[in-house]
This record gives structure tokens, C-alpha cells and sequence, in this order.
């Protein structure tokens, strides 16, 4: 798969120093690492906003998505449509569908079809894969 960004994996850690993401971002992004549940910045902020690819900015989720999943990561029930792309992912002895950002194929986390309703589903995203906007009121 290729994606409309290209970086460098130099070019990616210069992106994300400059946008003071967490310390582990870069494999997280760039090498499909999971944070640990509970520890992310994002896994209990609630505020009123968007939720951006912390590697090319891409608008991926609207806080008012967002859910408590109880599962120790940001999860969310509807993605910005086109935002993101799958790829089924056969690691760790699971069959997960794995979620990367259309724009530039930063690792976001995984979709998993127990979310509530409307849309049955459960973005289970990394913290270290997102960057947020508050709404400007
Ligand atoms: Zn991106």
C-alpha cells in the first residue's frame, strides 16, 4: 500500500519532537507498537474537539465519537469517512483488523466490531497516534 505522504524515518522523528508527541510515538506510528492501556493522554480526555494523525494532521475522529470503551485506549464508535484504511493483521496469533491513516499510513491502532450502536463498531486507537484540536467556540 502506498500512501499520498512519504516520510523518512528521520524525517517522521523530527516531525513528532516538533509536535512534543509521547515518547513512544514513533514506533507506535511508524512501527505498529501499542501503548499500555491506561497510560495514554487521551484514554480519558473528554473534551470538545477533533482528533487528528499526529504524524500528517489528518482529521480521522470528532470527539462527540469518542466512548469509554473500558479497555485502556481512546476508542471510538465512527471514523471520519475516508480517513482511514485496514489491513487485516494476523500478528500475535489473532485475526485484528488493523487501522492506519489514509494520508500518510501511520499505525492508529485497531477496529474491532463490538462498539455501540449505530455503528457496532470500536476504534481502538493509540494516544500516541493522535493529536488533538479543541473546538474553536
Ligand atoms: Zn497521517
Amino acid at each position: 500500500m502506498t500512501f499520498p505522504v512519504q516520510k523518512s524515518e528521520a524525517e517522521w522523528q523530527s516531525v513528532l519532537k516538533e509536535k512534543g508527541a509521547e515518547p513512544g510515538a514513533l514506533q507506535v506510528t511508524r512501527h505498529a507498537a501499542t501503548e499500555r492501556p491506561f497510560t495514554g493522554k487521551y484514554e480519558a480526555h473528554w473534551q470538545d474537539g477533533s482528533y487528528h494523525c499526529i504524524c500528517c494532521g489528518n482529521l480521522l475522529f470528532d470527539a462527540g465519537t469518542k466512548f469509554d470503551a473500558g479497555c485502556g485506549w481512546p476508542s471510538f464508535s465512527q471514523a471520519v469517512p475516508g480517513a482511514i484504511k485496514e489491513n487485516v493483521d494476523l500478528s500475535h496469533g489473532m485475526r485484528r483488523v488493523e487501522t492506519v491513516c489514509a494520508q500518510c499510513g501511520s499505525h492508529l491502532g485497531h477496529v474491532f466490531e463490538d462498539g455501540p450502536a449505530p455503528t457496532g463498531l470500536r476504534y481502538c486507537m493509540n494516544s500516541a497516534s493522535l493529536d488533538f484540536d479543541a473546538k474553536a467556540s
